[in-house]
């Protein structure tokens, strides 16, 4: 792997925000570290704010592979973000590489009507976008498994699964483990309509197909991660985990269940 030398900064600079990243500068510049003004020069990217601000970071740059994202919250720490603004001590020894590592994020590729693929970070939700319910044909592969009625659904990743899929009662997953997860939000089930029910894992191997059934109702929300798709119309989205993984840094002693028990317990 390239020296990581260059680093681009992804904000919304406020007053406020602009002084935090100052020091930050700073720092980065007593290491060694050069500020680019474009992306594409980067090799390491560096967000400020939430893990919202995070996946926006890597959805805008394109997942790329080359480089390395790094989350700097401003205040407390969450998922994707390990550093913070007010801790330029920590930031200060995350630059002394030994107290680092480096983590792959799984990611999820997504496929709509045979069109260019994109990728999610979080998940992939699709979501009616009237009052009404709309249907989708579930297959797993080849195989048909359910004819899904309701609000919506969700395919998360593992780092995800601590999101949405959450909310919907999914299963929190070790990002070490390379699959993604099916999650419903507010299915029918009664004598006509069936599914599941339960939260479904699937192992990276596997393609998930989701048919939208045209009955005037198939205009559903699609988003990938915080962003909503502009397709208006569509009949087919596959999904399957993607070979792209996003490259990420934390400090040695902030593991996947710190940050479950720091969040949630
Ligand atoms: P948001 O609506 O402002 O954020 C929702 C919350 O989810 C924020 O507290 C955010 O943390 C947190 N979050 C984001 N990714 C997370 C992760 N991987 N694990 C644990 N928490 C996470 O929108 P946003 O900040 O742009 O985040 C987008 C995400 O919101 C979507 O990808 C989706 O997962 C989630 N979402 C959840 C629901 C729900 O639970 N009902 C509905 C819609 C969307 P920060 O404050 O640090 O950003
Ligand atoms: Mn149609």
């Amino acid at each position: 792997m390239n020296e990581r030398n260059s680093a681009y900064l992804f904000y919304k600079p406020t007053d406020e925000l602009e002084e935090k990243v100052q020091s930050i500068r700073k720092l980065g510049r007593k290491y060694g570290y050069t500020l680019v003004e474009d992306p594409k020069d980067a090799n390491m990217i560096i967000s400020f704010g939430g893990d919202g601000a995070f996946l926006q970071a890597v959805r805008k740059t394109d997942f790329r592979e080359d480089c390395l994202y790094i989350g700097v919250n401003d205040g407390r720490v969450g998922f994707y973000t390990d550093f913070s603004t007010n801790d330029l001590e920590k930031i200060e020894l995350g630059l002394q590489s030994k107290n680092i590592e480096v983590l792959n994020y799984p990611t999820i590729e997504v496929t709509v009507d045979g069109m260019k693929s994109f990728h999610c970070l979080n998940e992939l939700s699709i979501r009616s976008n009237i009052i009404k319910t709309f249907a989708m044909d579930v297959f797993i592969d080849d195989t048909y498994l359910e004819t899904f009625r309701g609000d919506g659904l969700v395919v998360s990743t593992p780092t995800g699964s601590t999101a949405y899929n959450k909310s919907l009662n999914g299963a929190v997953v070790d990002p070490k483990l390379k699959s993604m997860q099916l999650t419903e939000i507010s299915s029918i089930n009664n004598n006509q309509y069936r599914t599941l029910g339960s939260p479904l894992i699937l192992s990276k191997d596997r393609e998930l197909v989701l048919k939208i059934i045209q009955d005037g109702n198939d205009h559903p929300i699609i988003a990938a991660d915080n962003e909503a798709l502009s397709i208006r119309h569509s009949h087919e989205v596959r999904i399957k985990v993607s070979e792209k993984e996003v490259k990420t840094l934390r400090m040695k002693d902030n593991l996947f269940i710190h940050k479950v028990k720091r969040s949630f317990l």
